[in-house]
C-alpha cells in the first residue's frame, strides 16, 4: 500500500449552510461514516488543517476578499444568492484554505506519497474578489502557489467536478507554470469553460476546457482521457498534480446532468495516479469540491482513495 495522507476535521460540519442546502455538512458526515467501515482507511496517516495565512491567500484573492470573509466572521447570511455563512462558516473556510499547504509539506517532507483533503465549503468558483457558487476561498488554487513556494515550480490541476472551475482558470489564465485542466458539463452552471478557452500571452495553451454535453458518462470520459487528458499531463510535466475532485458528475447527482459511474471515478483515479507516479514521483493532492447525492459521493470518494492509496 501506497503512503496517502487523509485530512479531515470537524470543524468543516462548523460551516452551517441551512436545512434545503445541497452543500450541507451531511456530506462530510455520509463520507466519514462511510470511512469508518473500511479498515485499511483507519491505518492512513491522518492531518488536521491549519488556517491558511493572510499571505498565503492574497496569493490568490484580493485584500477586499479577504476583507469581507473576515468582517463576516460569527455572522450568518449570504455572500451571494447560493453561498450563504453561518458563525461557523469563517473559521472552516480558513482551514480549508490551508489544509492544501499542510499536505503539501508533509509530501515534501517524504511522510507520504499523495493525499486526499476532504474540506468544505469547496473552492474553485472562488474568484479573486469574490465568493460564488458555495465557494469561498480557492483551495486549489491557493495550494498551487504555496507548493511553488516550496520549489515545486510546474504545477497540473485537473477540475473534473460537474462543473467549470471558473476560478481556478481565472487564478492561472495567463500563467505558463500553471496548466488547468477542466472536464465539465456544457453548456452549465457557472456558463465559463468553452473549448475556444485556451490561456492567454505565456499560457496559452496552458488552459483546457473539455465540454461534456448533458448525458455523457463513463465511455466519454474514457475517450477524453486517453485522447486529451493524459497526452497533455505527459506533455506538460509537472511536478505536483492536484485535483480539484468534485463527484457531481455522477449519475445519481440531483444538481448534474452526466451519468458517470462511481466505476469511472475509478476509473480517472486510476489513470491519473499511474500517470503521477511516471511524470512526477507519484505527488497528488486531491480536494473534495462537489457532489451532492450522499450515498454517490460516498462512495466514490471512497474509491478515490482506494486508488490513491493502492490498496
Ligand atoms: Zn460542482
Amino acid at each position: 500500500m501506497k503512503k496517502t495522507g487523509l485530512l479531515m476535521s470537524d470543524s468543516f460540519l462548523e460551516h452551517d449552510t441551512g436545512e434545503f442546502h445541497p452543500e450541507t455538512s451531511k456530506r462530510l458526515i455520509s463520507i466519514q461514516n462511510l470511512f469508518k467501515t473500511k479498515s485499511y482507511i483507519s491505518s492512513l496517516p491522518g492531518y488536521s488543517p491549519r488556517p491558511a495565512t493572510e499571505e498565503e491567500i492574497l496569493r490568490i484573492h484580493n485584500s477586499s476578499h479577504l476583507k469581507k470573509i473576515q468582517s463576516i466572521q460569527g455572522r450568518s447570511g449570504y455572500l451571494d444568492g447560493d453561498t450563504p455563512f453561518s458563525p461557523g462558516s469563517v473559521n472552516a473556510a480558513f482551514l480549508a484554505a490551508g489544509s492544501g499547504p499542510v499536505l503539501a509539506d508533509a509530501i515534501h517532507r517524504g511522510e507520504i506519497e499523495n493525499a486526499f483533503a476532504i474540506v468544505r465549503p469547496p473552492g474553485h468558483h472562488a474568484e479573486k474578489s469574490h465568493a460564488m457558487g458555495f465557494c469561498m476561498f480557492n483551495n486549489v488554487a491557493i495550494t498551487a502557489r504555496y507548493l511553488q513556494t516550496l520549489g515545486y515550480n510546474r504545477i497540473f490541476i485537473l477540475d473534473w467536478d460537474v462543473h467549470h472551475g471558473n476560478g481556478t482558470e481565472t487564478a492561472f489564465y495567463s500563467d505558463p507554470d500553471i496548466f488547468f485542466l477542466s472536464l465539465h458539463q456544457y453548456p452549465f452552471y457557472p456558463g465559463s469553460g468553452s473549448e475556444l478557452d485556451r490561456g492567454e500571452g505565456e499560457g496559452l495553451g496552458k488552459n483546457l476546457n473539455i465540454p461534456m454535453p448533458r448525458g455523457s458518462g463513463d465511455s466519454e470520459y474514457k475517450l477524453a482521457f486517453e485522447k486529451l487528458v493524459l497526452p497533455s499531463l505527459e506533455s506538460f510535466e509537472p511536478d505536483f498534480i492536484l485535483i480539484s475532485a468534485g463527484f457531481d458528475a455522477h449519475g445519481m447527482d440531483p444538481l448534474g446532468g452526466l451519468e458517470l459511474s462511481t466505476k469511472g471515478f475509478e476509473f480517472m483515479s486510476f489513470e491519473v495516479c499511474k500517470k503521477a507516479k511516471e511524470i512526477c514521483g507519484g505527488r497528488i493532492i486531491s480536494f473534495l469540491e462537489g457532489g451532492y447525492d450522499l450515498f454517490a459521493l460516498a462512495e466514490s470518494a471512497e474509491v478515490h482513495l482506494s486508488v490513491l492509496s493502492d490498496n
